[in-house]
């Protein structure tokens, strides 16, 4: 195996670890599972929906509760047709695609390059595989089709399956789902959002009038996006429906540059305040630019397949609005108070996938070690304010009146925290299938408890075990796993 296989092996092994894992312990399900699953879409268990409901609820309120000048709002997923085509999405929002003869199987042609160019570098061909990226891009921006044909064959560019590289011509495959609504003589052809940004453009100014926002400020919105992938692969990390979080900040024109670097700064401080090591994060500016952007930056985690793209950053300048205004034939104007005059707004965008945080997080957060004395240790490392679980309360045995007083603790915690009351099989267990789900705390009732109302409180990441007083669990719990303890850090 040579060590380009033997690293690409290492990495699909943790992945697979990680799928195996997230399936196993509640987190993450294949879609109808029982009919052997859809490609590209997935279902959240028990542990997977919480874990995903707090780092939503982190984002939510660093965006709204932190800012004075940023509010929410919640646009439907079918939006009036005309939006995507004043968007762009209906002539532009296509993907290079290319089939393979032999393997039958579809790529994105810019995927499948950008590995080969991987490929290269790992064989220590580094300008090989900058050219390769750079005729790449050239080719994408110009929508030349050809040329990117001419790249597969020039690199003998070959399908992972077959190994072959009979390719059918690259086409644009376009990524919108398309749904008929109304009867059936006279139906609409809707679409099902590709992103949720657009929700935010058409309601610009009903939340500037209506919650009396003057500018500089934002729009905030969650929800559910979809689009036909033609990868389906790595998991979560390419869906076709799933969630994003993206905030629209509407500023002066001119002042782009620092609300960009602005919202750069903000939002990498946001990774850092959930843990994330500078060195797994990258920061990627992107050379070739759409034509209305003046910046553009993905945030990237080291996932096990490679540094990914988890969050964009992008300076819309005030493309979205004027085409809204032209195809609406509204005015989408702002009158500037300071300023005294009209004008469209400049827009710097924020768009992270929720279901790609929180594949970071289970990738960051899996711990497989070695423990001196209880051999093999796999925990989930999540940081506590984002833990399904914030603590699990045990009786060290049934019997001797434990099992009320733990019972008793957890009754007067449960309408703070989300807990698991715990009563079967050894201790060493129980901490072992809460240490699998990443609860950060287990709380275990004793002998000694009857005799001081003390209990041991066991720590996730280091295993320390130390006694505190049963009045102070919930003030322990309070400072070390509430969103609050997170917002703190920003
Ligand atoms: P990619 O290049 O990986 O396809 P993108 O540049 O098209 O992503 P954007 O349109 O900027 O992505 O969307 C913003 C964010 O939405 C991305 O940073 C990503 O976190 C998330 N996202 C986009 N497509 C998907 C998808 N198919 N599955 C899960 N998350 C996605």
């Amino acid at each position: 195996m040579s060590p380009t296989d033997a690293a690409l092996d290492r990495s699909n092994h943790t992945l697979k670890a990680l799928i195996a894992h997230a399936q196993a312990y509640g987190f993450i399900y294949p879609s109808s599972e029982i009919y052997d699953g859809l490609q590209s879409i997935y279902d959240y268990g028990p542990y997977g929906i919480a874990l995903k409901r707090n780092l939503q609820d982190f984002w939510w309120k660093s965006m709204t509760q932190l800012h004075q000048n940023i509010v929410g709002i919640d646009a439907a997923i079918m939006m009036h047709p005309t939006t995507w085509k004043a968007s762009g999405h209906i002539d532009g929002f296509t993907d290079p695609m290319v089939d393979n003869k032999d393997s039958q199987k579809r790529y994105r042609v810019d995927l499948l390059i950008e590995e080969h160019a991987a490929q290269l570098v790992a064989q220590g061909k580094p300008a090989e595989a900058q050219d390769l990226i750079e005729e790449m891009e050239h080719c994408l921006q110009a929508g030349n089709l050809t040329g990117l044909d001419k790249l597969l064959q020039h690199f003998a560019i070959a399908c992972p399956l077959s190994k072959t590289n009979h390719w059918t011509p690259v086409r644009q495959f376009n990524l919108m789902f398309s749904t008929q609504v109304g009867a059936q003589n006279d139906a609409t052809t809707l679409y099902l959002r590709p992103e949720t940004a657009q929700g935010i453009f058409v309601n610009f100014l009903n939340v500037q009038k209506t919650a009396r926002m003057k500018i500089p400020f934002g729009i905030a919105q969650i929800g559910k996006a979809f689009r036909n992938e033609i990868v389906a692969r790595q998991f979560t990390f390419r869906m076709r429906e799933f969630e994003q979080m993206e905030m629209q900040f509407f500023i002066q024109p001119d002042t782009e540059a620092k609300w960009f670097n602005y919202w750069q700064e903000n939002r990498k401080a946001w990774y850092s305040s959930l843990g994330i090591n500078e060195e797994k994060l990258n920061l990627h500016p992107h050379k070739q630019l759409a034509h209305y952007a003046t910046a553009a930056v993905d945030i990237e985690y080291a996932f096990p397949f490679g540094f990914k793209e988890v969050e964009g950053i992008h300076s819309r300048t005030d493309f979205d609005l004027k085409s809204h205004e032209q195809y609406a034939k509204k005015k989408l104007q702002y009158f500037d108070p300071d300023l005294k005059k009209h004008y469209t707004p400049y827009v710097i965008e924020t768009s992270v996938g929720l279901d790609r945080l929180v594949l970071m997080l289970l990738s960051n957060g899996f711990v497989q070690t070695e423990h001196p004395t209880d051999g093999q240790r796999t925990y989930l490392k999540l940081p506590a304010p984002l833990a399904p679980i914030k603590a699990a309360i045990f009786p060290l045995v049934k019997k001797d009146g434990l099992a009320e007083r733990a019972l008793a603790l957890f009754d007067t915690l449960k309408y703070d925290f989300p807990l698991i009351y715990e009563e079967a099989q050894s201790i060493g267990k129980r901490y072992t299938r809460q240490d699998l789900i990443g609860t950060p705390y287990c709380i275990t009732v004793d002998y000694q408890t009857l005799e001081d109302e003390t209990v041991t409180i066991r720590e996730r990441d280091a295993m320390a075990q130390h006694r505190i007083h049963m009045a102070e669990v919930a003030s322990h719990l309070e400072v070390t796993t509430s969103i609050k303890s997170l917002l703190a850090r920003l």
